[in-house]
């Protein structure tokens, strides 16, 4: 049996930001993630705002494909707006990395290619090699996204997703625009093209509906998709790799804490449920989670796990409980979706009437 002050689950940017949030000399933090860093494709399109880059504790210049400047909405109707709405193009890989490696230069420990198979409320069972081995952690950071392990034991939450599908494509004409495309098809989401570099990733999100083949749907409409789009933004029409992602858009627990069990990221909802952007809430939340475990070890005080309940609510609820409202409205009014755009997309100024 392993005993360790801190245990993170995932190796994302909320379970690196948490271990740094966490870290102390003297505290034990141990973060473990079943897949090798870099290992598969990335299920994520990368994009950022520019002003995320003020709150890392580290340059995470490194991780930048390119900047980008406009976001250019276009409606059911092909009627095009444009936003100023700066912001970077990540490699995500690349940006984990960066995290996990200040991680690791605050002194936690790492292991990858480890899962969490099962916590019976006091030890946690990881496979490492296969092999069961057991650790007693005095406090759990669940950063294990989107289908997380410990939300869907221990936090009585609704799990609804978003679909995704992304492609990454060549592209031959340099952009700083990237582009959102909506369209009475892609039910409760949309599609996307976002410049990075010499590629595009290209891709369209939906919400469940019952009786279709989500894949080849997916799979189909985004076929569609870059051949209309291919010409006007210098794509190639096939793609270099494909990869298949969920977004949570059901909205946050109550409190993210369970007895000793803390929830950050993908895996507490905190992704915005209308852009389907989680990158940014994953960074913050997960740090103030690992502030409010780090105070609460220090002091042997748990109440310094409700304080993270209210920071991370001061920080991002507002943004959030503002989406939730606006999806449902988006939802309801689907079947004119260029009238309800007008107040429920994040560029209109009726979106921020409240
Ligand atoms: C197609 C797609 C495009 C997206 N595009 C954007 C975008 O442009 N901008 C944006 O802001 N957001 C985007 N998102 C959302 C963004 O990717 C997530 O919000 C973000 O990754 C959340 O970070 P996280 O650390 O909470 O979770 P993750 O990044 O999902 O990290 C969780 C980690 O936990 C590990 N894990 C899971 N279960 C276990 C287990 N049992 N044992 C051990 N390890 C485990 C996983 O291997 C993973 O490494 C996109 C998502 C998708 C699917």
């Amino acid at each position: 049996m392993l005993h360790v002050d801190v245990l993170i689950v995932g190796a994302g940017p909320a379970g690196c930001m948490a271990a740094i949030g966490a870290a102390q000399k003297g505290i034990s933090v141990l973060v473990l993630d079943r897949k090798s860093p870099g290992f598969g494709k990335e299920r994520c399109a990368g994009l950022v705002p520019r002003l995320l880059f003020t709150e890392l504790p580290v340059s995470a210049a490194g991780s930048v494909i390119q900047p980008v400047t406009y976001m250019e909405t276009v409606y059911p109707s092909k009627i095009r707006y444009t936003t100023y709405a700066p912001g970077f193009i990540l490699n995500r890989t690349a940006f984990d990395n960066i995290l996990l490696q200040h991680a690791l230069s605050c002194g936690v420990m790492v292991w990858f290619d480890v899962t969490c198979h099962y916590h019976d409320g006091e030890t946690v069972t990881v496979l490492k090699q296969s092999k069961p081995l057991k650790i007693k952690p005095r406090i759990i950071i669940a950063a294990d996204g989107p289908v997380s392990y410990f939300a869907r034991h221990f936090f009585p939450l609704q799990r609804q997703y978003i679909l995704a599908l992304q492609y990454i494509n060549d592209l031959h004409k340099p952009s700083e625009t990237y582009q959102i495309f909506f369209n009475q098809d892609f039910y409760g989401g949309y599609g996307w093209c976002f410049p990075a570099g010499d590629i595009a990733k290209i891709g369209i999100g939906i919400q469940t509906k019952s009786g279709i083949s989500i894949k080849s749907f997916l799979d189909s409409n985004i076929k569609r998709l870059i051949r209309e789009i291919a010409d006007l933004n210098g794509l190639s029409l096939k793609p270099r790799q494909e990869t298949f992602g969920l977004i949570p858009i059901s909205p946050p627990p109550d409190s993210m804490v369970f007895n000793n069990i803390v929830l950050a990221g993908d895996a507490a909802n905190q992704t915005h449920p209308i852009t389907g952007s989680g990158i940014a809430q994953a960074v913050t939340c997960g740090y103030l989670a690992g502030l409010s475990v780090r105070k609460t070890i220090e002091t042997g005080n748990k109440s310094f796990l409700s304080e993270y309940d209210q920071l991370w609510r001061q920080r991002w609820f507002p943004e959030l409980q503002r989406a939730h409202l606006r999806r449902q409205e988006l939802l309801q009014n689907w079947h004119d979706l260029e009238t309800a755009l007008s107040t429920c997309w994040v560029t209109s100024k009726a979106y921020y009437d409240f």
